[in-house]
């Protein structure tokens, strides 16, 4: 079921959709009976603000995903419960998947004997495929950085991308309860059914309610953002799990996605639709790069198409988002034959087979 002709969602008014994308931080809005969405802060970010979900039970209050680790997330968070009668006694946490606006604010708000649920046995998976893909991308950046560029600090004369405190993985790791696909998990008079979505994030989920036909999506289709897909291993082909992902979804009878970010929206099929479409020309236009005799990384991302021109001048993590898109798309071709990569020492080259 598409949109209907005003607009608006089946069940969820266009006045309602407004008020989602205009509520205050904090100040929770009912999309169904006990369940909210609550609008988190993301300071300092392009995203704006995530939006978190809140379910009611009787004697448990369920957030999915919770932000940064910032004191306006926390103060979000704190509000919207407040508001509800809620107190943080009884919250249990879900998490869409691992990325600091979803979890970091764990640093702040865990108590202890607080459920937190999501699809990784621990955060110390997370940590793990950070530490190693930062053997290959730290060379990459440092090949790619202008001299005096901001962003790139040394640590004992190794170069390692700069990012902000919130950004960074969980500094407390609170044991996790694993969520795996066909999970049903039940919250307020609600069963949310688990299904795995990798591919944006190995550890992403949505959830699904077949009776209020409704999505939960985190980042996996977002209304107007393309979701980021990036790779820096040949083994782990990031963008064929996201479109079997995408394909996953495609086909469920939901009236209503309920994304991380932006608004509210109907037409799930068209959106997947266009995700693939756009993934499609980006890999012809990443093969095409190559066939012209771009092959090395930097080259192919700095030739390639991005909203912004003058790639040698971006800042040092958007190059960071955009070389892993591309090694994402390099990698997809790869396995599909269409390209040969030789690797020699810390240099990844492509070329035509
Ligand atoms: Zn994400
Ligand atoms: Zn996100």
């Amino acid at each position: 079921m598409g949109e209907t002709a005003e607009g608006a969602l089946p069940g969820i008014d266009a006045a309602t959709t407004r008020a989602c994308l205009a509520a205050p931080f904090g100040v929770p809005v009912e999309l169904f009976p006990d369940l909210y969405l609550v609008r988190v802060p993301l300071p300092h970010n392009p995203l704006k603000a995530l939006n978190s979900y809140l379910v009611l039970s009787d004697d448990r209050t369920t957030i999915v995903d919770v932000g940064f680790n910032h004191p306006a997330c926390e103060e979000a968070l704190d509000r919207a419960l407040a508001a509800l009668g809620r107190t943080w006694d009884g919250v249990e946490i879900v998490l869409t998947h691992s990325h600091p606006d979803h979890t970091g604010n764990l640093d702040r708000i865990y108590r202890d004997g607080m459920a937190v649920l999501a699809n990784l046995h621990s955060f110390q998976e997370v940590e793990n495929l950070q530490d190693m893909e930062a053997h290959v991308f730290d060379p990459l950046l440092l090949k790619a950085a202008t001299p005096h560029q901001s962003g790139l600090c040394f640590e004992k004369g190794k170069p390692t991308l700069h990012v902000s405190a919130e950004l960074l993985p969980l500094k407390n790791q609170p044991a996790v309860t694993f969520l795996r696909e066909g999970d049903v998990h039940r919250a307020g008079p609600y069963a949310f059914e688990v299904l795995e979505t990798p591919g944006h994030d190995p550890w992403h989920i949505c959830l699904y309610e077949p009776s209020l036909k409704a999505l939960i999506a985190g980042d996996h289709v977002l209304e107007r953002i393309t979701p980021s897909i990036a790779s820096w291993f040949p083994a782990y082909n990031a963008l064929e799990e996201f479109l079997t992902s995408l394909g996953k979804v495609r086909d469920l009878d939901v009236a209503r996605v309920l994304p991380a970010h932006g608004a509210m929206f109907g037409d799930l099929r068209g959106r997947v639709m266009q995700l693939i479409e756009h993934h499609e020309d980006r890999l012809q236009e990443i093969y095409d790069l190559v066939a012209e005799g771009h092959d090395d990384i930097v080259s192919i991302s700095s030739h390639a198409k991005w909203r912004y021109d003058n790639w040698r001048e971006w800042p040092l993590d958007q190059k960071f988002f955009s070389m892993g898109e591309t090694m994402a798309h390099l990698i997809y071709l790869v396995c599909e034959g269409k390209l040969k990569q030789t690797i020699c020492g810390d240099e990844y080259r492509f070329e035509l087979p």
